[in-house]
């Protein structure tokens, strides 16, 4: 069966996650043949073991929480427990579900998947090691998307089993009676909230003194007290000293300004970061340029240092997000193709779907100072806001970041029920250049949360008319 067989490509794709799948659609509508290749599923990490099984579960976790809350709504209850194998077989559901759909997709685009392991073996030739035997496959251009994967911190007793990645925490069997994470970031803090919800006890250990350090510190403030009203334990700037096992469990050592301290564990999640996967498929053997954070260097078209090879996605570096990704994959297929294309790197909106939500576009009120750009700031609580308050969701609120000498708008950040829906209004303003005045003048349904953008816009310009101070 160790035949070699060839396939000759205009565009070859190396990953078929976000970044990759997007690029061989996007060459593929621009009249490309095109070779994707892919070592696992269709989807990546993101479809597969990250943003779609993740935001499945916290369902789960926002539903136990409305059935705890339910007599709030007249509704009487009995059940607030999380059965974990039907939440589990859901979220996986879901995600093959997505997955055949994004199957059409690749076909109905007539493009070749190749499901092997690619590795480059010159500027213009990947081998792909498939069930069916070797196959190679030569292009007029590459475009890489190879990902990145759990980073693995370098701490003693990190190999004891027990101590779990992303991974395999998605394909836990069972609830652990008590989890500690370590990395209060976007995948901790997700985790934290499926797994304190389904009945474990959670603490969360984060090195810095606050919680998604790179979000606006009024906004993680509020998500912190009430991710603790919902149960979680955090210890922040706090080391990890390392991890050692016993009869009854897993022994974490922290050390934190109370100095040192021992938590005990049934599971640890490792959350402190992802490795880029720029080292894997010969890419660094071919001479691709990758920097010292282990990223492959683009330019604006995301083409890297060898002409006609495009990198895309995680494995380029900066923010590690699927919007981005897609974003990225498709430029690169348009440059690829001809065209002239670049990603606004200015309006990259980001979520956190704990809950209540985080979102936030453009810059912080903090990165403007940092600037020497002069800002004036809006706010509206949702506590005002009367949509809220018809689904009993409350908590946080909408902050605008505006430039003080022409009102245009350069940031925003959102604490609350669906601020990932909402963030998108805000990324449009921040992509368009758009001024505070024609958010606060624009006609927003009324009930809505969007509402809530509105009047923060109207506040930063001292008129909002439902602000109570
Ligand atoms: P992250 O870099 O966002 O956060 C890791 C956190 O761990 C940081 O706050 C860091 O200070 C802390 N940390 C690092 N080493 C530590 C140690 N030894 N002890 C204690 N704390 C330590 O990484 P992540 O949360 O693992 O996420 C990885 C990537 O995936 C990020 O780029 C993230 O944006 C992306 N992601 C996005 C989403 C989303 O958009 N909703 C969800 C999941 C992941």
């Amino acid at each position: 069966m160790d035949r070699e067989r060839h396939l000759e490509a205009d565009i070859a794709v190396l990953g078929g996650g976000p970044a990759g799948y997007v690029a061989a659609i996007r060459a593929a509508q621009l009249g490309a043949v095109v070779v994707l290749i892919e070592e696992q599923e269709l989807g990546g990490v993101c479809l597969n073991r990250g943003c779609i099984p993740t935001k499945s579960l916290l369902k789960n976790s926002e539903v136990a929480y409305l059935c705890h809350r339910s007599r709030e709504y007249g509704v009487e209850s009995k059940v607030s427990e999380i059965l974990w194998q039907s939440a589990w077989s859901r979220k996986e559901r879901v995600v093959k579900n997505l997955r055949m759909g994004l199957e059409r997709l690749i076909a109905e685009h007539k493009i070749s998947l190749v499901k092997g392991r690619g590795e480059l073996v010159g500027v213009r030739e990947v081998i792909v090691d498939t069930e069916q035997g070797t196959i190679s496959v030569s292009y007029k251009k590459l475009i890489i998307t190879v990902g990145s994967e759990p980073a693995i911190p370098k701490i003693p007793g990190i190999r004891i089993p027990g101590i779990l990645t992303s991974n395999e925490a998605l394909e836990l069997q069972e609830v652990p009676s008590s989890l500690v994470i370590i990395g209060a970031g976007a995948i901790g803090l997700e985790f934290a909230d499926i797994f304190s919800s389904i009945g474990s006890k959670v603490t969360v250990i984060e090195a810095e003194d606050r919680i998604l350090p790179a979000e606006d510190q009024e906004i993680t403030g509020e998500l912190l007290k009430g991710l603790k009203r919902r149960g979680i334990s955090f210890k922040l700037g706090a080391l990890v000293q390392g991890i050692e096992q016993d009869n009854s469990g897993l022994n974490v050592s922290i050390m934190d300004q109370n100095g040192p301290a021992v938590l005990k564990a049934d599971k640890v999640l490792l959350a402190v970061g992802r490795k880029l996967r720029a080292a894997n498929a010969n890419v660094l053997k071919i001479g691709i340029q990758v920097n010292d954070t282990g990223a492959i260097v683009v330019n604006e078209q995301m083409e890297t240092n060898i002409q006609g090879v495009y990198a895309a996605g995680d494995v380029v570096g900066g923010k590690l997000l699927a919007h981005l990704a897609y974003a990225e994959g498709r430029v690169a297929a348009e440059n690829a193709l001809g065209n002239k294309s670049s990603v606004n790197y200015d309006a990259v909106p980001a979520c956190v779907y704990t809950h209540p939500e985080v979102a936030s576009v453009g810059i912080s009120e903090l990165e403007a100072q940092k600037r020497g750009i002069p800002v004036i700031t809006g706010r509206f609580h949702f506590r005002h806001n009367g949509r809220a308050l018809t689904a009993g969701e409350r908590e946080g609120f909408v902050k605008i970041v505006v430039n003080s000498e022409n009102h245009i708008i350069l940031g925003g950040q959102i604490l609350g029920y669906q601020a990932s829906e909402l963030i998108s209004e805000l990324t449009l303003a921040v992509t368009a250049g758009i001024k505070a005045e024609v958010l606060a003048d624009l006609v927003h349904p009324h009930p809505t949360l969007s509402e809530a953008i509105m009047e923060a816009c109207g506040d930063a310009l001292g008129r909002s008319i439902h602000k109570i101070n």
